[in-house]
């Protein structure tokens, strides 16, 4: 039987670098909180949490000080890292290089937005921790729609610069954009009063067609995932589609072995924020049944 563990799947990088961030920290032996949960996969903060890794929310944040805090990879606001300053907080911060970009061009877009009367459009989740720190780099000024049914929020009088949150869909992004666009024609477009950048992370938005090709590639396919993974529900249900003989698995312990009786191949695969080792473990199960 030929096991195959697709090498797309699991943590993208920015998530990796966090977490490397983190153990590097944790080695020094000195207490090492996060804001948030590093990674949406409860067996890997675990692991970090063994490790000496503390998670807190903003709440707690605001009554530490002399202390060391993990920035993960969807980011902060600038109001985070002034409370740093002002209560001498080491801040590790593992802010995903591509989200730190866009918060720039947000950051950028807001000036450019200011001196004419303008709004900033993210297109993403309200209260997702990367739609705050976006969101945060000018409060007052940018404007957040999770879809069509929130337009209603944008002045289409008003020049627009639009972004999207770093794991939306391409699709209703696009969708979305033209929507703007035809409700903003009445009042005129004149060159530069509507411009949308493509902020959307190909690490995330690749997974899903070279996911259904890697199902299609095995005769069974064992999906790992944390249940309570958005991105882990919908990548199971591609897979799914693609083979139906997919299996998910929310931990090692829940592979049975009589799925992979007299196959020829399996395909062990996973959401972005699936730890390898979790995959290697159902590959060591199977080469042991
Ligand atoms: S921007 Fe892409 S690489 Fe960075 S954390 Fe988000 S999904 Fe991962």
């Amino acid at each position: 039987m030929r096991i195959e563990i697709d090498s797309r799947s699991g943590f993208c990088f920015g998530v990796v670098h966090a977490i490397r961030a983190a153990e590097e920290a944790l080695k020094a032996g000195r207490p090492l909180y996060c804001l948030g949960d590093i990674v949406h996969n409860t067996m890997e903060v675990n692991r970090l949490k063994k490790m000496g890794l503390q998670i807190i929310d903003h709440e707690t944040y605001q009554t530490k000080s002399d202390c060391s805090v993990l920035i993960r990879a969807h980011g902060e606001p600038p109001e985070t890292y002034q409370y740093a300053d002002e209560n001498n907080i080491n801040l590790i911060d593992a802010t995903c290089p591509i989200v730190l970009r866009l918060q720039q061009r947000v950051g950028l877009a807001c000036e450019e937005m200011k001196q004419v009367g303008g709004q900033v459009i993210i297109f993403g989740k309200q209260g997702h921790a990367e739609v705050v720190g976006l969101k945060g780099q000018c409060p007052e000024q940018v404007i957040v729609v999770s879809g069509e049914d929130e337009l209603n929020k944008i002045d289409f009088s008003k020049p627009v610069r639009m972004f999207a949150q770093t794991t939306q869909d391409i699709g209703e992004y696009k969708t979305l954009q033209d929507e703007i666009l035809t409700r903003m024609k009445p009042y005129s477009l004149t060159p530069g009063r509507f411009k949308a950048t493509d902020s959307i992370c190909r690490q995330v938005s690749k997974r899903a067609p070279e996911l259904a090709t890697f199902a299609r590639a095995h005769d069974v396919v064992i999906f790992a995932s944390d249940p309570k993974s958005s991105n882990g529900k919908y990548l199971y249900g591609v897979c799914k589609q693609a083979n139906p003989n997919t299996h998910f698995v929310g931990s090692i312990d829940e592979v049975n072995t009589a799925w992979v009786q007299n196959i020829q191949s399996v395909g062990i695969c996973g959401a972005t924020s699936t730890p390898l080792w979790m995959m290697e473990g159902i590959r060591e199960k199977l080469l042991q049944s």
